[in-house]
């Protein structure tokens, strides 16, 4: 690719938007190409910018009371017709409503959610997982090896379980950055499929069901358990990405013997 299809592209890399050999192309012209970095710099910085939630504002209890007292002000005014007095209120009264509605109504339509988001988060870091050098910050099958490796790294410990006895052995571990915070990723392997298993702590402590999702390809599995977040995602089928999903749920919380 040259710097001007790479430029014409670089919205849709940013969004995590192409597919991904396109998005492998791209990165390997960003690695070489001092310009068109600079681009995707400014592009990733104008990006989060827009998420942020300073952008957001919900209108102040005393803009409403400026604002009927301006009205109130303008209709005792002498000189001018009573009509259009009336008509002006009524003209601008149905201009505040819209106004209203677009500050207030707009930013929720239109604002993804915090799972939204976060879908979108474990997406790209798959993607840049799935790109040379990128997968494992520490390589190992041994959980022995990769556990005590996260330690001093996160503020948290992941569940780590080698699953190799039921075909998805741990191939290793990695820092990444989810959900606005570092997260532990965990790879596994299940034949030529890698599966991502992203783990966080919840700050709630309620459970979430396994929930499905899909996107770009990949099918997603998130849940929440003993105040963790778990969200696994892979190339899998669906069946056996939930037969993964059951396994770590199984370690996790063992099932009492009766
Ligand atoms: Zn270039």
């Amino acid at each position: 690719m040259n710097c001007s299809e790479v430029r014409t592209f670089l919205h849709g890399y940013v969004d995590s938007e192409l597919d991904l050999v396109r998005h492998l192309e791209i990165e390997d012209h960003l690695g070489t190409c001092d310009a068109c970095s600079q681009i995707y710099r400014a592009q990733v910085v104008l990006r989060s910018a827009l998420k942020s939630d300073e952008l957001y504002f919900t209108a102040p209890a005393h803009l409403e009371r400026q604002v009927r007292m301006a009205a109130q002000r303008t209709e005792r005014k002498p000189w001018l017709p009573r009509l259009l007095t009336r008509e002006w209120i009524g003209a601008a009264a149905a201009a505040a409503v819209v106004l209203a509605l677009a500050v207030l109504v707009g930013p929720m339509l239109s604002r993804p959610t915090l799972t939204e988001r976060t879908a979108q988060d474990i997406v790209s870091a798959h993607i840049r997982s799935l790109m040379p050098g990128h997968l494992t910050d520490v390589v190992s099958s041994e959980q022995h090896t990769v556990k005590p490796w996260f330690a001093g790294k996160l503020d948290f410990s992941p569940p780590v379980n080698d699953l190799s006895g039921d075909g998805f052995p741990l191939v290793g571990g990695r820092l990444d950055y989810a959900a606005r915070r570092p997260v532990a990723a965990l790879v596994y392997r299940r034949g030529a499929h890698l599966v991502n298993l992203f783990v966080w702590p919840s700050a709630s402590t309620g459970d979430l069901a396994e929930t499905a999702d899909a996107r770009q390809g990949y099918n997603m599995l998130y849940w929440t358990r003993r105040q963790t977040n778990f969200w696994a995602i892979s190339d899998l089928n669906t069946t056996e990405l939930r037969q993964f999903a059951r396994l770590v749920q199984d370690r996790l919380v063992p099932v009492p013997v009766r």
